[in-house]
């Protein structure tokens, strides 16, 4: 749903008005002359439950395809609209354009400086990684750069990690949607995509050091010898399980960070979730899974043998393996 409406030719942004202008605008008479960005159809000014002004068709449009929008995703748009303003770019929210082979695009915050673009978009809902991907491509394609901002907790199996040609962002709006933070910079949103639209985001291309740690034990199932993993660094970042419960965020940020490929190819136990397997913590599925046979090896078993094995450094049967470069860069603050 738009930020954005036509009133008589003027352009309305629903994130420059005050609510003293938006009560006046829902009241006025000329609110049936409103317009929607996307169709032309009537539009009807409205406030969201998080407190968002934003226009909506006044009847459902049969020949529009713009699709509807969360209350979260309303007001994180209109975050960045405010950011983006504020940095002294032209802002046009659901503002649309073409490529240069006619494929039409609509970003939720269009920016624009000199003949600089930008686009900004918000993304709560799911989306692969080949979509963002081919969106992004369009995007390259009309000559338009483009970030996203995408919810901590969207993507449950398969984050898309951020590349030099994906500038994707994960914000934690959860906590508390009035002042969204942005995952690794430990920033506002709104500072956040200032620091952005300043150029002062950049990518740093340096491999990263990677390590896995594990203990080697015998699959209680088949009798092979199995390779359990308990811990991982990255660069100067290193973690190992805690406690039964934390075993399953471990081994899934193990699992984000190098990939089951990685581990099988090393003799490592793979990472799956087993929700409702004996052992693991309620609600704290992942665990690793026998590579030979397949049977996982519950967290409280893991917990136990790492305990027992490991927590002094790679004392008795723990071991690590190190793997260079598996990370390509990372975008970072310029400071
Ligand atoms: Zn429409
Ligand atoms: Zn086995």
């Amino acid at each position: 749903m738009p930020l954005r409406a036509d009133l008589e030719g003027e352009s309305l942004q629903s994130f420059r008005m005050s609510g003293v202008e938006w009560n006046a605008l829902q009241k006025s008479n000329r609110r049936s002359l409103l317009k929607m960005p996307c169709c032309g159809e009537r539009a009807v000014a409205k406030t969201s439950r998080l407190g968002t002004q934003y226009f909506s068709h006044y009847r459902k449009s049969e020949s529009c395809d713009l699709g509807p929008e969360s209350k979260e995703h309303l007001l994180l748009k209109e975050v960045v609209a405010i950011a983006a303003s504020e940095s002294g770019w032209e802002v046009i929210t659901e503002g649309s354009g073409e490529s240069k082979d006619g494929q039409q695009w609509r970003a939720d915050v269009l920016c624009k400086k000199n003949k600089a673009f930008v686009a900004l978009e918000v993304q709560l809902s799911t989306q692969t990684l080949e979509q963002f991907k081919a969106r992004q491509d369009r995007y390259k394609r009309s000559a338009v750069r483009a970030a996203w901002f995408v919810g901590k907790n969207q993507f449950h199996h398969s984050k898309p990690s951020p590349s030099k040609d994906l500038p994707i962002f994960y914000v934690d709006w959860e906590s508390g949607c009035a002042n969204p933070q942005v995952l690794g910079f430990e920033m506002p949103l709104t500072d956040f995509v200032k620091a952005l639209l300043s150029g002062m985001i950049i990518w740093k291309d340096e491999p990263e050091e990677y390590e896995v740690r594990f203990v080697k034990d015998a699959c209680w199932k088949c009798g092979s010898p199995v390779k359990l993993p308990y811990g991982y660094s990255i660069g100067i970042h290193s973690e190992n399980i805690k406690t039964v419960p934390n075993c399953d965020a471990i081994l899934r940020d193990i699992r984000k960070a190098v990939g089951n490929d990685f581990l099988h190819d090393n003799g490592i136990n793979t990472i799956h979730s087993r929700p409702g397997l004996k052992g693991n913590a309620p609600n704290f599925p992942n665990c690793c899974v026998c590579i030979h046979c397949g049977t996982p090896e519950a967290n409280c078993y893991l917990y136990r043998k790492y305990v027992a094995n490991c927590k002094c450094g790679y004392a008795n049967s723990g071991s690590a393996i190190k793997i260079v470069g598996r990370c390509e860069g990372r975008w970072e603050i310029e400071r």
